[in-house]
C-alpha cells in the first residue's frame, strides 16, 4: 500500500507522517528531507548545478547557495525550471530506491509536500491523505515554529494549493485543528484501522 501525504505548511503533516510510523509501521520516504540532502555540502546533485549554473551558486562548503539561487528565480523564471529538472530525476530515482527498501506488506508513505500542485504524484500512490486544517491555523504554528512574520507565511501560502483543491484530491482528510496532539493520534490510529488501508 502506497500512501501519499500531503498538506500546507503548518498543517500537521509531519506530524501525521511520524504517526503512521509509529503506530502503523509505516516506512516513511520524506521528499523534502530527499531534496534537501541533494543540494546539501557534496550532495548528488551539486555537480550538475555548478555545471548548469556555475560557480557562483555553490557556496564554499559545496552547497546550493539558496540565496543566490532564489535571487537568479526572481529575475529569470526560467532558472526555477533548469533547477528542477536536474532535481526531480534524482529525487524520483532517491524515492524509489527508498520505496524499495520497504518489506513485504508494509506500508509505505511518501511525504510530499507539492503532491497535489505537481501532478505526476497522484499516479504513484494508492491513496492520497491530506492534513487539513484553517488557514489561521496554519500561520499561528509557522509563526510559533519559525519566528517569521505573518507576511511571510502568508505568502508561503499563497504560493500553495487552496485547502478545497487539496482536499478535491483526497482520499482521506485528517482535520487537525481544535484538537490536541493526543487526539490526532487517536484518529490516525482510526485511519489505519478503516477500510482505506
Ligand atoms: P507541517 O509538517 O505540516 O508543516 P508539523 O507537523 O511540523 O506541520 O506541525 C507544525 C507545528 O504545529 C509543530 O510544531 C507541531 O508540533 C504543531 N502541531 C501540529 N498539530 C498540532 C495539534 N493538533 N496540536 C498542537 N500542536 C500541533
Amino acid at each position: 500500500m502506497r500512501i501519499g501525504l500531503t498538506g500546507g505548511i503548518g498543517s500537521g503533516k509531519s506530524t501525521v507522517a511520524q504517526a503512521l510510523v509509529i503506530q502503523g509501521g509505516a516506512l516513511l520516504v520524506d521528499t523534502d528531507a530527499i531534496s534537501r540532502a541533494l543540494t546539501l555540502p557534496g550532495g548528488a546533485a551539486m555537480p550538475a548545478i555548478a555545471q548548469a549554473f556555475g560557480p557562483g551558486f555553490v557556496t564554499a562548503d559545496g552547497a546550493l547557495d539558496r540565496a543566490a539561487m532564489r535571487e537568479l528565480a526572481f529575475r529569470d523564471p526560467g532558472a526555477k525550471r533548469r533547477l528542477e529538472a536536474i532535481l526531480h530525476p534524482m529525487i524520483g530515482d532517491e524515492t524509489t530506491r527508498q520505496a524499495a527498501l520497504a518489506a513485504p506488506g508494509q506500508i509505505v508513505v511518501f511525504d510530499v509536500p507539492l503532491l497535489v500542485e505537481s501532478g505526476r504524484w497522484r499516479r504513484q500512490v494508492d491513496r492520497v491523505v491530506v492534513v487539513d486544517c484553517r488557514e489561521s491555523t496554519q500561520i499561528e504554528r509557522v509563526m510559533a515554529r519559525s519566528g517569521l512574520s505573518e507576511a511571510a507565511v502568508r505568502a508561503i501560502l499563497a504560493q500553495q494549493a487552496d485547502r478545497a483543491a487539496r482536499r478535491g484530491a483526497a482520499d482521506a482528510v485528517l482535520y487537525n485543528d481544535g484538537l490536541t496532539l493526543e487526539a490526532l493520534q487517536a484518529e490516525v490510529g482510526a485511519l489505519l484501522r478503516s477500510p482505506l488501508f
